[in-house]
C-alpha cells in the first residue's frame, strides 16, 4: 500500500500553465476606474515588473519557468502527493482520498510558489524593493523569503488583528529581513484616514492592499506584489497541478472530484487548472469544487461585478465575484480566506459553470481538521480545513452509496503558526459566524456602479 508519490527533481514540470486560451470565451479584462477602459501596460508599470505585466495578459498557453525560479522551486519540490489510507479507514469509506501537501515549503504553504518568481523578475529589472499586505502571515513570509532569495528590500503590512494576535509570523518574516507595519499604519495617507475615523481599526486585507499600492506607486524604485487574484498569481501556482497529475499516471488513478479552498483563488487554481485542461479535453473528467468560509462567501453569496480589489480604491476595476470593497469579514481563523473578492480569472470560470462552489462553517472544518491530524499527523492550516471538510462530506457520501471514487484534496499548509485556532477550537470558543443577510446587503451597496 503505497503512501507517498515522489517525482525527482529531474521530474519537476518546467513551465506553468495558463488556460485562458483553453477556454471557450477570454475573461473580462480590468477596468481603469477614471476612464471606464481597460487598463493597459502604462497604467500598471509603477506597480509590476514588464514580465509580470506581460504574464498577466499572456495568450501563451504555457510560459518557461526561469532556470534561477526552478533552481530555488527544488529546495522543497516537487511536493508530495499522498494517498491518505489512515483518513479513509476512519471514515469507514470505499473513496481513495489524496492530497497534495504544500506544507513543506519553506514557509509552510503554497505562497512560494508564486513569491519566487515575482522577486526574481522584479530583480532581473532593477527593482530595489517589493511592498506587500499580509493578513494571517503566510504571504508576507513567502514574499520575504524570495526577497532575501534575490537581494530584494521587503516592506509588508500586516493586518492589525493579526499583526497583535500572531507574533511569531512577524518574527518569521523580520527574520528573512523584512520590516513590518500594523495596517492600518501612520506611514501613509491611506492608513491615516481610516486611523482618523477609527483609531481602534483591527484593519483588513484591503486596507493593508491599499497601504502597499500606495507606498510601490509613490517610490520608483518600489514596486508592488500581490499573493493571489491576479492572473499570473494563479498561473505560478500551476505547478502544483502539474506535478500532481504526474503523480496519479505513478499512483495509475484519475481523480474523480477535486476540492480545494478559496481565499483569492490561487492554491485551488493552481490545483484545478491543470486537470481543468485534461476536463475541456476530454481525457478525463473530475467534478471540481470550490470550498469558501460561510462567514466570506464572494463566490456562492457575492455579486459578479466591477470592484476595486482594494479599500481605498486604488487598484483597477476587476470583474468578479464580490462583497464590497469596504466589506471587513468577521475575525475567524482563516485569515487567509478574509478577502473581500475572488480572482477575476477564476470567476469567470465559476460563470462559465466549469466549477462548483460551497461555503462551509467553520465549526465544521475545524472538525474536519483535527479528523485529519489526529489519522494522518499533519495538523492543517485553517484555510484548507475547508477544503477537508468538503472531502469528509463527499467520502461520507461514497460510504453511502458505495461508489469508489477518487478524491483529490489541495492541502495548501499546516497550521504551525496558527495553533491559537485549534485552541480556540477544542475550548469550544469557536462560533460559525456565518453572514447575515442584512450584512451582505449593506456591503453589496458599496460596489461600484459600472456597465
Ligand atoms: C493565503 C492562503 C490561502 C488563501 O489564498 P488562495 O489564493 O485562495 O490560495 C489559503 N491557504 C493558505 C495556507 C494560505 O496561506
Amino acid at each position: 500500500m503505497k503512501t507517498k508519490y515522489i517525482l525527482d527533481e529531474a521530474d519537476m514540470p518546467t513551465r506553468w500553465y495558463n488556460i485562458i486560451p483553453d477556454l471557450p470565451a477570454p475573461p473580462p479584462p480590468p477596468l481603469h476606474p477614471g476612464t471606464g477602459q481597460p487598463v493597459g501596460p502604462d497604467d500598471l508599470a509603477p506597480l509590476f515588473p514588464q514580465a509580470l505585466i506581460a504574464q498577466e495578459v499572456s495568450g501563451e498557453r504555457y510560459i518557461d519557468i526561469p532556470e534561477e525560479v526552478l533552481d530555488v522551486y527544488r529546495l522543497w519540490r516537487p511536493s508530495p502527493l499522498y494517498r491518505a489510507h489512515r483518513l479513509e479507514k476512519a471514515l469507514g469509506t470505499p473513496a481513495r482520498i489524496y492530497y497534495k501537501y504544500e506544507g513543506v515549503s519553506p514557509v509552510g504553504s503554497h505562497k512560494p510558489n508564486t513569491a519566487v518568481p515575482q522577486a526574481f523578475y522584479n530583480a532581473a529589472e532593477g527593482v530595489q524593493r517589493l511592498t506587500t499586505e499580509t493578513g494571517a502571515g503566510q504571504w508576507g513570509s513567502a514574499l520575504a523569503f524570495a526577497c532575501a532569495t534575490f537581494g530584494l528590500e521587503c516592506e509588508v503590512w500586516q493586518v492589525r488583528a493579526s499583526y497583535d494576535q500572531k507574533p511569531y509570523r512577524k518574527i518569521m518574516m523580520e527574520t528573512f529581513g523584512a520590516t513590518v507595519h500594523p495596517s492600518p499604519s501612520e506611514e501613509t495617507e491611506s492608513g491615516r484616514k481610516i486611523l482618523a475615523a477609527d483609531p481602534g481599526s483591527t484593519g483588513s486585507l484591503g486596507i493593508a492592499i491599499s497601504e502597499a499600492v500606495e507606498k510601490a506607486a509613490g517610490d520608483p524604485e518600489a514596486r508592488y506584489a500581490l499573493g493571489s487574484v491576479l492572473n499570473h498569481v494563479l498561473m505560478h501556482q500551476t505547478i502544483i497541478g502539474e506535478e500532481a497529475l504526474k503523480q496519479f499516471e505513478l499512483a495509475g488513478d484519475t481523480p474523480d472530484v477535486l476540492v480545494g479552498c478559496t481565499g483569492g483563488g490561487s492554491n485551488f487554481g493552481g490545483l484545478a487548472f491543470p486537470f481543468l485542461r485534461e476536463k475541456l479535453a476530454g481525457r478525463m473528467s473530475p467534478e471540481i469544487r470550490a470550498v469558501e468560509p460561510a462567514a466570506c462567501p464572494s463566490l456562492t453569496r457575492g455579486r459578479y461585478a466591477y470592484d476595486f480589489g482594494d479599500t481605498a480604491g486604488l487598484t483597477p476595476l476587476l470583474k468578479m465575484h464580490t462583497l464590497g470593497h469596504d466589506f471587513i469579514p468577521d475575525p475567524i481563523h482563516a485569515g487567509g480566506l478574509r478577502y473581500h473578492g475572488m480572482a477575476p480569472l477564476l470567476s469567470h470560470i465559476y460563470e462559465l459553470g466549469l466549477i462548483d462552489a460551497l461555503a462551509i462553517g467553520q465549526q465544521e472544518c475545524f472538525a474536519a481538521g483535527i479528523q485529519f491530524a489526529r489519522t494522518e499527523g499533519i495538523i492543517p492550516a485553517p484555510e484548507p480545513t475547508h477544503a477537508l471538510a468538503a472531502c469528509v462530506r463527499e467520502a461520507l457520501r461514497c460510504k453511502e452509496t458505495g461508489e469508489e471514487k477518487a478524491i483529490l484534496t489541495a492541502l495548501c499548509g499546516h497550521a504551525h503558526l496558527d495553533l491559537p485556532a485549534y485552541a480556540a477550537y477544542l475550548a469550544g470558543q469557536m462560533t460559525d459566524n456565518e453572514l447575515a443577510e442584512e450584512t451582505l446587503a449593506e456591503a453589496l451597496a458599496t460596489v461600484p456602479q459600472t456597465g
